[in-house]
Formats: structure tokens, sequence, C-alpha cells
């Protein structure tokens, strides 16, 4: 009878270790799964951030060029300048902030007439 329980004993005991091998398989399957993912996680982020530099590149630029187009337009003086400026218009030009000087080719541009407007009223 002794035998017996110990018998068991034994093989309960094997039966829980070979749960705990199983389960332990499942966590090294798990922590692989994430190293994976941390690692692809990681080479997005720094993708990313490239882009986000590369746009921050390009605002800056724009900015720099709205600034330089912007001393432009203070340089023409209030009257002469609006002549000035609706004549550049109709002779094709940009005379808007955002693409100052720049052909339209023969395209009317939202910016160029409403700042137009705004210099007229
Ligand atoms: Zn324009």
């Amino acid at each position: 009878m002794k035998e017996r329980n110990f018998l068991d004993t034994v093989m309960e005991f094997e039966r829980q270790l070979e749960s705990l091998q199983g389960q332990f398989h499942a966590l090294k399957e798990f922590v692989a799964f994430m190293m994976e993912e941390h690692q692809s996680l990681q080479q997005e982020n720094s993708h990313l951030r490239k882009r986000l530099d590369e746009i921050h590149a390009v605002e800056e630029e724009v900015l720099k060029q709205s600034e330089i187009n912007a001393k432009k337009l203070s340089h023409l003086d209030i009257g002469e300048g609006y002549d000035n400026l609706a004549r550049l218009y109709h002779e094709g030009f940009h005379v808007c902030h955002v693409h100052f000087g720049s052909a339209r080719k023969g395209e009317d541009c939202l910016f160029c007439l409403a700042f137009l407007n705004k210099q007229n009223g």
C-alpha cells in the first residue's frame, strides 16, 4: 500500500515536471516573440525619426524662404507696391508669400488673389 502511494507520488511529480516544461517552452517562445517585436519597433522608430528630421528640414527651408519673401515684399512701399504687385501678378508671376516671384504658368493663385485683395482693401 505504501509503495503504491509512493509510485503515485512519483508519477504525479513527473506530470508536474512535464507541465512545467511545457509552460517554460511557451515562456521561451513568448520571450523570442517579444524580442523580435522589440527589434522591429526599434527599426520603425528610427525610420520615423529620420522621416521627421527630413520634414523638419523642409519646414525650416520653407520658413526661411517665406521670411526672405516677406523681406522682399516689405521693400516695396504700400501704394506703389500694390500697383507693382498687381502688375507682376497680371504678367504671370506669383506675388503671394508662398510662391513669390515664381511663374504662375497661367493658373490663378488663391494665395495671390487673397493677398492682392487685402492690399487693395
Ligand atoms: Zn501665388
